[in-house]
């Protein structure tokens, strides 16, 4: 069994990624950061995903030396010019220990409240990173686009899936089934992109 850590202390995020890898990469185990000795996880200071996702990839491969994978992900909203973006998880300013996603969902229902349907757009980013050991790095991108619902709807998912509608879809994305959500969320596209390399690298 092959050892990789996903640099994530997101429990809900943590099993999608889980639950998506295993079956493409095979033989793989998935650790979360709760199965390492712990760090102090860096700031994510970049203004874009793939900066993010890759400070976090390569802090994970300095301090544990096991393949590493993080992932950056966020909400970019049409009517909002694409925030919240990359602070999608701090939009209401609640760190996320304090469960912010409550307090983030109700502040962009508030700023949304007199945009209309057609103005509703919104897109869901991820963008995935892999450092390996040899020193190889890898960033892949995946999206879903969709809309902005007028209020929650669902209890699956994390975050602001019970606000969001993905395009062809009139459920939110917190009231799919997980394989249906993976099927189409930026995650699933962007761990799907990057699970060969992360068969090459396992696997030389
Ligand atoms: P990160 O952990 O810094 O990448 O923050 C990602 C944040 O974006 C999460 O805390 C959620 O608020 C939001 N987000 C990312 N992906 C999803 C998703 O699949 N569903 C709902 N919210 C998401």
């Amino acid at each position: 069994m092959t050892q990789v850590v996903l640099a994530s202390n997101n429990a809900k995020k943590l099993a999608e990624l889980r639950r998506i890898l295993t079956p493409l990469v095979p033989g793989i185990e998935v650790l979360g950061l709760a199965d390492v000795a712990p760090y102090d996880e860096p700031a994510e200071t970049e203004p874009t995903f793939e900066g993010n996702a890759l400070i976090k990839a390569r802090a994970c491969l300095e301090v544990t030396g096991l393949p590493s994978l993080a992932d950056d992900s966020g909400l970019c909203v049409d009517a909002l010019n694409g925030m919240p973006g990359v602070l999608s998880a701090r939009w209401s300013g609640v760190t996320k220990s304090d469960g912010g996603d409550a307090a983030n969902n109700a502040l962009l229902l508030s700023q949304l409240s007199d945009v209309p349907d057609v103005r509703r757009g919104a897109q869901f980013r991820c963008a995935m990173a892999f450092c390996s050991t040899d020193g190889a790095e890898v960033v892949e991108l995946g999206e879903m686009a969709g809309r902005i619902l007028h209020g929650e709807q669902g209890e699956g998912g994390f975050g602001y899936d019970p606000l969001f509608a993905a395009d062809g879809h009139d459920v939110s994305t917190a009231e799919l089934p997980a394989e249906e959500k993976d099927r189409i969320s930026h995650r699933g596209k962007a761990l799907t992109a990057i699970a060969p390399a992360v068969v090459a690298a396992l696997t030389s």
